[in-house]
């Protein structure tokens, strides 16, 4: 059982354009309602490429499909001269619940920094999206056996100013970066201990309610075979998917964990 209701997520990263975004997101459909799955007991959510938002929304809503979706990023800024960007506004207005806020190619590849995230976090809850915020630490802070600081670390950075009231409904993603399209999973033990230490600084920082109430996510190199594994630490209440998101019979398979 489960003291929140565990979130399955799936992130395409730069894969799936819209004609192909939209036969991924119809199969996947396809399979679970085919398997009589309950949304309220498991929710699923997908993160398309910005290009694909709106067929993803178009199909949601015509189907009434029981999926919600989110963008892979989004502007500190609401509007203006950002030229390439896009906003959580315009997100919002796409239906989008969620939004990805640093993932680790994001931090690596686009560098961007705890303070700029921090800003993103924000303009996130400006809009009324829920920020799923990634953090995790990269081979060199493992291997030093300090992940676990510097995952906090980057956390606390993350958050500083947020107050509680808005905490309670944000999802954190913690995924080793060594883990990340690696192949390489983290196990189960690992995942726990981690979603264990970051809902311990959470009630730190706010408040024991808030901390039992922030749903805590895994990811890297999450697959069909070991999504139950992983799903049995207490303080881990769902999955960030990568590479096997992009199979609608694998990531379906991911979704009905408990089966
Ligand atoms: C990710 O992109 O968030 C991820 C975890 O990727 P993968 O499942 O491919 O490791």
């Amino acid at each position: 059982t489960f003291d929140r209701t565990p979130l399955i997520a799936g992130n395409w990263k730069m894969n799936m354009d819209h004609v192909q975004g939209i036969t991924l997101l119809q199969k996947l459909a396809w399979t679970l309602e085919d398997a009589k799955h309950d949304f309220t007991r498991v929710e699923v959510a997908v993160f398309p490429p910005f290009t694909d938002l709106r067929g993803v929304q178009t199909l949601v809503a015509g189907d009434d499909l029981p999926v919600v979706y989110g963008g892979q990023d989004l502007s500190p800024h609401d509007s203006g001269a950002y030229t390439g960007d896009i906003s959580g506004q315009f997100l919002a207005k796409l239906g989008c619940k969620y939004v990805l806020v640093g993932h680790s190619e994001r931090r690596t590849i686009h560098g961007e920094t705890d303070e700029l995230l921090r800003t993103k976090v924000e303009a996130a809850y400006r809009h009324s999206l829920v920020p799923v915020l990634c953090v995790g630490e990269g081979l060199e802070v493992r291997t030093a056996g300090r992940h676990v600081e510097h995952t906090l670390e980057q956390l606390r950075a993350d958050l500083e100013s947020l107050p509680a009231g808005q905490v309670a409904d944000l999802v954190v993603a913690y995924e080793p970066v060594w883990a990340i399209g690696t192949g390489e999973v983290a196990g189960p033990e690992d995942a726990q201990e981690m979603c264990a230490a970051i809902r311990a600084e959470l009630a730190t920082l706010y408040d024991a309610g808030t901390a039992a109430s922030v749903r805590l996510l895994y990811g890297g190199s999450v697959k069909a075979a070991n999504a139950a594994s992983i799903l049995a630490g207490r303080d881990v209440d769902g999955l960030l998917v990568g590479g096997a998101s992009l199979d609608p019979a694998e990531f379906a398979s991911i979704v009905r964990f408990e089966h």
